[in-house]
């Protein structure tokens, strides 16, 4: 697809950032490239389409930082609104907070709990899907609100990291696998 080319063509592998022995995907460069960020969001936005073409999602949600970038455009695209996802303290209103493991210490992120009513129906929208722990509390920050996960989409899923297994059964639409 020509979603898959772009990423191929223009994420890059930086090595040992943010810390050595980690191999970094940097979408900056495909960002850059209209041609590339329009393949990918229009590939991403495919995710809350049903196979007829009809929207089946209510809102997207987006993961800071990155997650943003791509979320955004891909709610315009398929005329729904954009719900943000943030790290602990930055959120000013009423929200719903979960912790979560991460190589060394916790992590917490949080959604405003008016963001989603009860029975939305929301596409969860990131640019890298790794262990996965970040997508497991986007999710249970989602149910927490009563919506409905029915789908995650990733520019590019790390297969082995297993960061799927995270995922309990929810459809995934990765434009790449590496
Ligand atoms: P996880 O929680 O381990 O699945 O990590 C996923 C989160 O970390 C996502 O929000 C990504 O933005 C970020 N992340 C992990 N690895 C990479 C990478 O190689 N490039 C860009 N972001 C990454």
């Amino acid at each position: 697809t020509a979603a898959a080319a772009a990423i191929e063509r223009l994420v890059r592998d930086i090595p040992d950032f943010p810390k050595p022995g980690i191999l970094f995907k940097d979408i900056s460069p495909l960002l850059a490239d209209h041609d590339g960020f329009r393949a990918v969001v229009d590939g991403l936005a495919a995710a809350g389409r049903g196979p007829d073409g009809t929207v089946v999602v209510d809102k997207v949600v987006g993961m800071e930082a990155r997650g943003f970038i791509l979320a955004a455009p891909v709610a315009l695209a398929l005329g729904v609104g954009f719900v943000p996802v943030r790290k602990a303290g930055k959120l000013p209103a009423a929200t719903h907070q979960v912790s979560y493991d991460l190589e060394y210490g916790t992590a917490s992120l949080e959604l405003h709990r008016d963001a989603l009513a009860p029975g939305d129906r929301v596409l969860v929208v990131d640019d890298v899907l790794a262990t996965g722990g970040t997508a497991r509390a986007t999710l249970a920050l989602v149910g927490r609100c009563g919506a409905e996960a029915v789908g995650m989409a990733v520019l590019i899923e790390l297969a082995f990291l297993a960061g799927r297994e995270a995922l309990d059964g929810l459809p995934l639409t990765a434009l790449a696998v590496s």
